[in-house]
């Protein structure tokens, strides 16, 4: 068998799109333009490469962004007031600080000081709150790309047996809980877990959030499962130079899965996507007008 490939980078142009004009069509009607901060504070060469792509496709979709960047030896004070203003901002409704931030800044405050109403990145704990108790919330963008990636190949995933490899609060904890959200059976596996290819072997959705590159091998994966790689490693190429390589061994994991993300061009373009509709949500909600239907 060789599996379906799910072209998140098609995937997410259509969403974008979708995006872009529902912001048109609210410049028309409410005179609104969705706005977001990205904040970046030291020079985590990865962070910037993100950054630079996320600010692109924000100014191409319609939204204003707002960019700030803070020096390495920002102090947590000065970032703290920084977030005061951007939330009492009223043309900025999505504010996004990139991780990791400088040592001496605790990620934890920071996040926890950004109005959750603005919290386009889903990490404030009310936010994760509501999250786990079904209620409405910012979705983090990474776990809701991969939800979408995989329904675009099984629109219902209710009954559907799911392993989530990884439980960061980034990727594999939301995951979990959207994909229960689903009502697909899940189980998160992590670097404790006994046995982890035959815990994966038995599932029909397997989403690979670890950070260790093509780890899930072929013969983790049921015939014909939907695979959803997450992880983004950056590995040596035969050339001598290097390659971005996900979690999953993509030349075995084809042979078997019914469906599978490739890396690069799966779940990343996607996740900006999703920070895009996110941002267009809390613009919305912030005027309140009904959330948009994409
Ligand atoms: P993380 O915070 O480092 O979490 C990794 C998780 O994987 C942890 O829960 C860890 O378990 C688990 N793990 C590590 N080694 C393992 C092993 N050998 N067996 C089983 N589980 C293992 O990473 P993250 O932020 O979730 O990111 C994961 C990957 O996704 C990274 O490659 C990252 O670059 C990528 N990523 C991509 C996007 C995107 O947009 N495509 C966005 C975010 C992240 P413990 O909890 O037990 O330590």
């Amino acid at each position: 068998m060789t599996a379906q490939l799910i072209d998140g980078k098609a995937i997410a142009a259509g969403l974008r799109a979708r995006v872009a004009a529902e912001v048109r069509r609210l410049a028309q009607d409410h005179g609104l333009v969705p706005g977001i901060a990205v904040v970046l504070a030291g020079n985590d060469p990865a962070s910037e490469v993100y950054v630079r792509s996320k600010t692109n496709l924000v100014a191409e979709a319609g939204m204003r962004s707002f960019d700030h960047r803070l020096p390495d030896s920002t102090s947590e004070a000065e970032l703290l007031a920084l977030i005061g203003r951007l939330n009492a901002d009223p043309a900025v409704h999505g504010i996004l600080v990139q991780l990791p931030l400088p040592a001496q800044i605790d990620a934890r405050r920071i996040i926890e000081a950004i109005d959750p109403a603005k919290d386009v990145d889903g990490f404030h704990p009310m936010n994760a709150g509501r999250l786990t108790i079904g209620a409405p919330a910012f979705v983090p963008c990474t776990p809701r790309a991969c939800v979408i990636l995989a329904k675009t190949v099984r629109p219902s995933l209710a009954g559907l047996d799911a392993v989530v490899v990884g439980r960061s609060n980034v990727v594999g904890r939301p995951l979990a809980q959207l994909l229960i959200g689903e009502s697909a059976t899940v189980t998160v596996a992590h670097s404790k877990t006994r046995d982890l290819p035959e815990v994966c072997r038995h599932k029909d959705l397997l989403f690979a959030a670890i950070g260790r590159a093509e780890l899930v091998k072929g013969d983790w994966i049921k015939p014909g499962a939907i695979v959803i790689d997450v992880g983004i490693n950056r590995v040596a190429a035969a050339d001598g130079k290097s390659r971005i390589a996900g979690d999953v061994d993509f030349a075995q994991a084809r042979e078997v899965a019914g469906a599978i993300t490739p890396v690069p061009g799966g779940v990343g373009p996607m996740t900006i996507a999703c920070l895009l509709v996110n941002t267009l949500q809390a613009a919305c909600a912030a005027r309140g007008l009904p959330a948009p239907v994409l």
